[in-house]
């Protein structure tokens, strides 16, 4: 008995229902296949790719550890990990189920290749904390509501966790891996953000420890650290969500930090019945947007002339990383204000974002633009109400925007036009309220049309 065990979004080695089945099979080879497709694809970012690099070598250490290596290739997927199983003569092949519609056209290829080799192909739990499909609706089908899923999420049982397998036999001599190198150039991560389990691990116990407590207070105010900074460590598995959930769950003032990990699990168990919501409206309202190139450029450079929008695409394009509340407003406003097709934001915040992730992303852009499971299609949010709401101290405006840094706290969140002139801050894009009047008018008249 050889049994393969192909890490995908799952890379650690604690609570890994996929590594503890494959150790307990037998003697194990371990791998990871860096897809030429995801690494090539437009939305592909380099700030990920040095994030994930970080990741391999940490599992690769880990797994040293325990007496099995990492072999990490390149190439096509499918082709790499069926070599590999060939190579091995492997009479099993274990790996972590996913659920876009990319990653399930890459399983269900394997698997029918496992079947017609005889080798037996199991799919396990671990990418979310509640697997999709396990809990559901009286009529079946997926959640569309946020609330009514999150009481039965609360409230369905979940799988046992598990500890590292004790040790591993492996049928290949251990040797460290070299991780290949994207052809990309890869950007420098900041200093505190360094992917890998080991790292995950120690953030979230001094997030457990320092952060969560304060977490329902903070979590909207964008210059705090009033959150976790554990997505790119979740979208790699680098932390077992259901660990998380675990380890968080006897902390006083968690539930808000759970509900949000819940959130997670919730687009993941949209994307597994609809897996074209990444490309389609999840519910259709007809939309028709406009395209102008320096609109969109403006947007991306965070020249809009609206404060809180420019600082959180300033801060996207320095760090990879936004903050949550600030994504809402920056997305609402490419949609709301820009009448910019919310794919297109989509696509341009996962070619930035270390956290990028196919269901988060995505499904988050949808609810934003009234496409996806937010009920009330029309929701805007107002930046500049939002800066006075969440940043009225403008500590963050002031960080991303240094023609505004010398600027009192009221100029910064709503400059004058004196204060523009003088300082070179540009004049606002568009007119708020003119520009979401004409948005609601036409998702009014185009749904009208629809229904006719
Ligand atoms: C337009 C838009 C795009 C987004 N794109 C992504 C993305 O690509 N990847 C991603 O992980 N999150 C995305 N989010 C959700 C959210 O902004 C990030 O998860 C959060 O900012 C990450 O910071 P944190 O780890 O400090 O979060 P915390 O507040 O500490 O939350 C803990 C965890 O809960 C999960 N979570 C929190 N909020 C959400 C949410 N609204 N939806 C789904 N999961 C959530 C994340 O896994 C997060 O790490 C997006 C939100 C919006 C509005």
């Amino acid at each position: 008995m050889t049994s393969l065990m192909v890490f995908t979004r799952d890379l650690r080695i604690d609570d890994n229902p996929a590594l503890c089945a494959a150790a307990a099979d037998g003697p194990i080879s371990c791998v990871f296949v860096m897809d030429d497709q995801i690494v090539n694809a437009s939305t592909a970012s380099p700030r990920r790719q040095a994030f994930l690099q970080q990741c391999l070598g940490d599992l690769s250490n880990s797994l040293e550890e325990l007496g099995a290596g990492l072999e990490v290739i390149s190439g096509n997927w499918s082709e790499q990990v069926q070599k590999r199983a060939h190579e091995l003569q492997a009479t099993s092949v274990h790996i972590s189920d996913d659920y876009s519609s990319y990653a399930k056209r890459r399983l269900d290829h394997l698997e029918n290749w496992c079947v017609s080799q005889n080798i037996e192909f199991q799919r396990h739990p671990g990418v979310t904390a509640l697997p999709p499909g396990d809990i559901q609706p009286a009529g079946g089908g997926e959640y569309k509501v946020f609330t009514p899923y999150w009481r039965s999420w609360l409230q369905a049982p979940k799988r046992p966790t598990l500890s590292p397998p004790n040790c591993l036999v492996s049928i290949d001599s251990v040797s460290t891996s070299s991780i290949p190198q994207s052809s990309r150039q890869i950007e420098k991560l900041r200093t505190d953000l360094v992917g890998g389990e080991t790292h995950g691990l120690e953030r979230l116990k001094q997030w457990l420890q320092t952060g969560v407590n304060r977490y329902e207070e903070d979590r909207d105010i964008p210059s705090t650290d009033g959150t976790s900074l554990l997505s790119p460590y979740l979208h790699f598995g680098c932390i077992s969500p259901l660990r998380l959930v675990e380890s968080s769950s006897n902390v006083p003032g968690s539930e808000a930090f759970i509900r949000q990990v819940a959130w997670r699990d919730f687009y993941s168990q949209i994307l597994n019945s609809r897996p074209d919501a990444s490309r389609h409206d999840y519910r259709n309202r007809g939309d028709e947007w406009d395209y102008d190139d320096d609109v969109y450029k403006s947007w991306v450079d965070g020249t809009t002339g609206f404060p809180l929008v420019d600082a959180g695409m300033r801060q996207l394009q320095a760090e990879g990383l936004m903050h949550n509340r600030v994504r809402m407003v920056t997305s609402s406003f490419l949609i709301k204000n820009l009448h910019h097709d919310w794919r297109l934001g989509a696509d341009y915040f996962m070619s930035q974002l270390i956290d990028g992730d196919v269901a988060s992303n995505y499904l988050n852009w949808q609810w934003v633009a009234g496409t996806g499971t937010d009920n009330n299609p029309h929701r805007v949010l107002n930046p500049t109400t939002q800066a006075k709401r969440f940043d009225n101290d403008a500590k963050y405006i002031r960080r991303w925007i240094p023609e505004l840094s010398h600027q009192s706290a009221i100029d910064a969140v709503n400059p004058s036009i004196a204060v523009r002139q003088e300082t070179g801050y540009p004049l606002p894009i568009v007119d708020h309220h003119e520009s979401v009047e004409i948005f609601k008018g036409r998702r009014l008249a185009n749904a009208t049309k629809k229904r006719s």
